[in-house]
């Protein structure tokens, strides 16, 4: 049975700024899968307050062993007694990837850049706990040993610009290898692979849906652009919402959702999503997600902005996407029929026909499918201030859309309001919301509170604004000097890491373009309308999210969006191909020029004079948004326009939607 509950020790703030303690659910049996919240010593008066009275963190030995980590945790997973993995999964890892890269496994295996750091909650008090060794299976071919004695840089985006740099040198090295006679600038296809379902993808939507198919017996393949820590699924900080406390309903989840979307959310998605979330969360556990719990063996429910109550499920305090991904992608590899491609970008569907016949790379392989799920993430990478990571470009957006696929929304770009500013390195470095659910305050300039930090993210976002341009600062502080360090260690350590103590000193932080609502227009399995054709996750657009997401509400959406496609997708026909497949297209990343553009018309506060600009713009994305936000001629949700600076009640219910070139208002229910 499912665990509920909230933390004993956390504090709570109504939406309309009350602070009171948060009340324990009955106790009830321990859920499958949970870990303790991640309670230390406080060191504000007011957390010393709350630790007198109810929140003595007890030490992790009393814990019966069943509730110590597991050899399902990921960083655990097949390893021997003496730490090392046994040879038959190396083998199975290097086997997964016959073209040389590493796997998935051997990414997790690996990856100590980017491995949890120790959890508090799992080690005595006082004690440093042991420190594993990391074995890999295998290093990438051509890669480079890292000196010995050098630490890993442990942020997230630590090489993210490296990356990408190095992402493009080596898709342009794989072209000039398989480059074909066919003429100048094209490659001929150079693999070809037969499954029922590909996936495009591997973040929180890709892996759920690849999971989901695999689920029920059919043969998958996994193509993936970049490395598993460089999907915004494997950044996410806050976690997943989900109506689980005993004073919720999905009822109140919905309304939650609908007054944050600001009159456009379409409510038959957004029903789906909070009917199914509280199931999808026991589903999760049962795959060996341990989420966060509170010392009563309850989950542990934060509370984000824009929620009435707290619903907000976490995992290694801030560290849930990271969790998440690493606990999917481990299962996924371990799936014998699961084929999984990395560091390869689709750039191209194979269509035959009007019907979407599978994907062909930037390398040449070419997958044929039944069915084709577009899981490619969202596109807010392409504004140059932005909390994603770097490939977050709407490669999925554009596939679908080359493909006549129609996509909507794209003017609905949310701005997160604390994204870390004017620290080198860390531009950019998000901080979860649920920081100020745990009593973080906002202050100006002048040291004084302006908004009511709880508010839905639009509203947050625009106070800020509007006290840069009063003052002429660069930044607004956040202060969560009260809040317990211990709650989301990876956020205080990465802070700590670029020398700011947010124990003892304020952050400076202004908004960032952090997630595109709008995507490729599907229904409510996930279908385009194309023929063979599914999108999911970030990529696509149910209308659930309306002009403004509520916080948590994404990686619930990728989990519970990605089962139900995933099935329908496999009610699609097999149909042979009457020709070869297409040669792989150029990769269209933008160009910084056309990022700088997106923040200057596109950000937060714009209006028709930048945006026809725009709509000039060499990048085929930028000039999509660009169109969509000039036909919106009302201020509404995520962004204000400076010439329209109302919102116009007769587009409620009206989406932006392009299917060939210019976008018209449909009305969606
Ligand atoms: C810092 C940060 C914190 C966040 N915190 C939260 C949170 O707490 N809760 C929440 O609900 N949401 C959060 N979000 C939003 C949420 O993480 C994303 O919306 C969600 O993870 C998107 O998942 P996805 O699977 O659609 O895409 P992603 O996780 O971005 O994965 C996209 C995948 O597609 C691949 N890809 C892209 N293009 C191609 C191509 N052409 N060919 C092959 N592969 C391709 C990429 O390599 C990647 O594997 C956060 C986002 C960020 C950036």
């Amino acid at each position: 049975m499912l665990s509920i509950g909230s933390c004993a020790c956390s504090r709570r703030r109504s939406p309309t700024g009350d602070r009171s303690r948060s009340s324990t659910a009955p106790a009830s049996p321990p859920a499958p899968a949970v870990e303790r919240c991640t309670t230390a010593p406080r060191t504000s008066a007011r957390a010393a307050d709350c630790r007198s009275r109810v929140c003595v963190p007890s030490p992790a030995w009393v814990l019966p062993s069943s509730r110590l980590p597991t050899a399902q945790q990921p960083h655990d997973l097949g390893r021997t007694r003496r730490g090392r993995r046994p040879l038959v999964d190396r083998v199975s890892a290097l086997r997964r990837d016959p073209g040389g890269r590493p796997g998935l496994v051997h990414e997790l295996w690996c990856s100590r850049a980017h491995r949890d750091r120790p959890d508090p909650a799992v080690a005595p008090t006082g004690r440093r706990p042991r420190r594993t060794r990391t074995r890999c299976a295998r290093r990438p071919r051509g890669g480079v040993r890292r000196p010995h004695g050098r630490r890993p840089d442990p942020r997230p985006d630590a090489h993210a610009h490296d990356d990408a740099r190095s992402r493009r040198r080596a898709a342009a090295r794989r072209q000039d290898r398989h480059r074909s006679d066919d003429g100048p600038g094209t490659v001929s296809t150079t693999e070809q692979i037969d499954v029922d379902i590909v996936v495009v993808g591997s973040g929180a939507a890709g892996l759920s849906a690849a999971l989901a198919a695999a689920g029920e017996g059919a043969r998958v393949a996994v193509v993936t652009a970049t490395p598993l820590a460089q999907t915004a699924s494997y950044w996410a900080q806050g976690g997943l919402a989900a109506a689980l406390a005993v004073d919720d309903t999905p009822l109140l989840h919905l309304e939650d959702t609908e007054r944050a979307g600001r009159g456009l959310v379409r409510r038959s998605a957004a029903e789906i999503l909070v009917n199914e979330a509280p199931a999808m969360i026991l589903a999760l556990q049962q795959r060996g997600v341990v989420f966060d719990a509170d010392r009563h063996g309850q989950l542990a429910l934060g509370l984000e902005g824009g929620h009435t109550r707290r619903r907000i499920v976490h995992a290694g305090g801030s560290a849930t996407g990271r969790r998440l991904v690493r606990q999917l992608s481990a299962e996924l590899v371990g799936r014998p029929e699961v084929t999984v491609r990395e560091q390869r970008r689709a750039t191209v569907l194979w269509q035959e026909e009007g019907r979407v016949l599978g994907v062909v790379c930037d390398d040449g392989l070419a997958v044929r499918a039944r069915g084709t799920i577009i899981a490619a993430g969202g596109a807010a990478a392409l504004w140059s201030r932005t909390t994603n990571p770097p490939g977050s470009l709407g490669s999925g957006v554009l596939l679908a859309h080359g493909a006549g696929a129609a996509v909507a929304d794209l003017e609905f770009v949310q701005f997160h309001p604390t994204a870390v500013t004017g620290v080198p390195g860390r531009e950019g470095f998000l901080i979860t919301e649920a920081i100020r659910g745990e009593g973080a305050t906002l202050l100006d300039p002048a040291g004084e509170r302006f908004v009511e930090e709880l508010a839905p993210r639009d509203e947050v976002a625009t106070a800020i604004w509007d006290v840069l341009q009063r003052t002429g600062a660069a930044a607004v502080q956040l202060d969560m000097r009260a809040v317990d360090p211990a709650r989301f260690p990876n956020v205080v350590e990465a802070l700590r890491h670029s020398g700011l103590d947010p124990a003892t000193q304020t952050i400076p932080v202004a908004p960032a373009a952090h997630y595109v609502m709008g995507g490729v227009v599907t229904d409510l399995h996930g279908d385009t309308g194309i023929p063979g054709l599914y999108a999911v996750g970030e990529s696509a657009c149910t209308g659930l999210h309306g002009a403004n997401r509520l916080a948590s509400n994404s990686l619930t959406e990728c989990v519970v969006f990605g089962a139900r496609a995933a099935r329908a997708a496999l009610g699609e026909p097999a149909i042979d191909p009457t020709g070869p497949p297409p040669a792989p297209a150029p990769a269209d990343d933008p160009q910084r020029a056309t990022q700088d553009a997106m923040w200057r018309h596109a950000g937060l506060v714009r209006d028709a004079e930048g945006l026809r600009e725009l709509a000039a713009d060499p990048h085929p994305l930028a000039r999509l948004v660009a169109r969509c936000a000039l036909l919106r001629e009302e201020s509404r949700g995520s962004h204000v326009r400076r010439d329209f600076p109302l919102t116009d009640p007769a587009l409620d219910l009206h989406h932006a939607v392009v299917r060939g070139v210019e976008p018209r208002l449909d009305v969606w229910r």
